[in-house]
């Protein structure tokens, strides 16, 4: 459904994308999982049409995006990190203009503002200005609108970022619906519980290059199962084990102590980039 091959982009003297090379199947929930100027926004923002590539070719769904912008456009949805939705209109009229930018019409727009307005539970706000709503009602809605042209690809940057736990839960639930929906999902998220949880295959990018892609429960196995963190003289260390026992082996051995846990993406993260996610 994406395929990327070695997207370059800069901004001014400052590289973004360096080189990346990807590939998202179709009904993937891929999640591009790293650290805060990573380039995840930057490869959203390209595939999305909101920003321009230096090199590279970039594919969905087989159209060049390059080549045929506005085809390819149609085949995504977009749920950018802050709201833009108009905070002066109803939740109605938002849904409508989308609408009538991707060319529905009356008819159409009705019917669909009916459909995904129920679709993430909010058809009793449907005359509501927005600038009424929640953080949570508001990002339910950008999911809505985002689906209003029926893309086979919707692009989540950031989706739940700024959200409360209950309501961030609730965010995914939706997410995975979408997916099962027969939507593919490019998500971006530093949380590594949101990758956790929901993706079935993600991406680790670090400084604008891939640098591993894998299902989570794959890339945490290639680790180990076991974390033993040990406080030392040059702070928290992490060391990975596949055996338990091993393990307690191992902190047994250690002066200062430790903790023994159990192997999460960001070790992987970690050990593949040398840097926190957060
Ligand atoms: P992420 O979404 O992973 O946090 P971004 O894609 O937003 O990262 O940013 C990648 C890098 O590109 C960062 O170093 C950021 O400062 C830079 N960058 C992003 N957008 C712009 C822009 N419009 N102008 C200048 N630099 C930018
Ligand atoms: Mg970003």
């Amino acid at each position: 459904m994406i395929r990327l091959t070695n997207i370059h982009k800069s901004y001014g003297s400052r590289q973004a994308l360096a080189g990346l090379t990807l590939t998202v199947a179709p009904g993937e929930l891929f999640a591009f999982l790293g650290p805060n100027g990573a380039g995840k926004s930057t490869t959203i923002g390209l595939l999305t049409g909101l920003a321009s590539l230096d090199s590279g070719q970039a594919l969905i769904d087989g159209l060049d995006i390059q080549k045929e912008p506005l085809k390819a456009k149609r085949l995504c949805g977009l749920v950018t990190q802050y709201p833009n939705l108009d905070a002066e209109l109803t939740v109605g009229e938002n849904l409508d203009i989308h609408g009538r930018l991707f060319g529905l019409s009356k008819k159409e727009r009705q019917q669909r503002k009916e459909e995904f307005l129920s679709y993430v539970e909010m058809s009793d706000r449907e005359n509501c200005l927005v600038k009424t709503l929640s953080g949570g009602l508001k990002r339910r809605l950008m999911l809505a609108r985002a689906l209003t042209h029926k893309p086979k690809v919707l692009f989540l940057d950031e989706p739940t970022v700024g959200l409360d736990p209950a309501i961030r839960r609730r965010v995914w639930a939706l997410i995975k619906k979408i997916n099962q929906d027969q939507v593919t999902i490019f998500l971006t998220t530093h949380y590594i519980e949101e990758a956790e949880f929901l993706a079935s295959r993600v991406g680790f990018i670090n400084e604008g290059r891939l640098a591993r892609t894998g299902a989570p429960q794959a890339i945490m196995e290639s680790l180990g199962h076991w974390a033993v963190d040990v406080y030392g003289q040059a702070g928290l260390k992490s060391r990975y084990f596949q055996d338990r026992n091993q393990a307690t082996d191992y902190l047994r051995e250690q002066p200062l102590g430790g903790a023994i846990r159990r192997v999460n993406l960001e070790d992987a993260f970690l050990t593949l980039t040398g840097r926190k996610v957060d």
